[in-house]
């Protein structure tokens, strides 16, 4: 028998009725599908940022060599200027 509870219709009422071996109430079922979609969504985003850092740190090091490599053809320039 399934009993309905304030906490029906969130995450924890659902966690209630499967730790009473009940079946969960329709009201639960719901919230517990939410719960799930949310927690999925938020892990996309977590990647999608994840992502995001590893892009703007290949970008950062990528500018790094860009500068580094400036400075190489700068030298080399100077160098060439020097020995001419
Ligand atoms: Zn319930």
């Amino acid at each position: 028998m399934t009993h309905i509870t304030k906490e029906c219709g969130t995450h924890a009422g659902h966690q209630r009725h499967t730790n009473r071996g009940e079946i969960p109430c329709q009201l639960c079922a719901d919230a517990n599908k939410e719960y799930h979609k949310a927690r999925n969504t938020d892990a996309k985003e977590l990647k999608r940022l994840k992502a995001e850092d590893r892009l703007i740190a290949q970008m950062y090091v990528m500018e790094r060599l860009a500068i580094a490599r400036k400075r190489e053809r700068e030298k080399y320039a100077t160098q060439v200027q020097e020995s001419a």
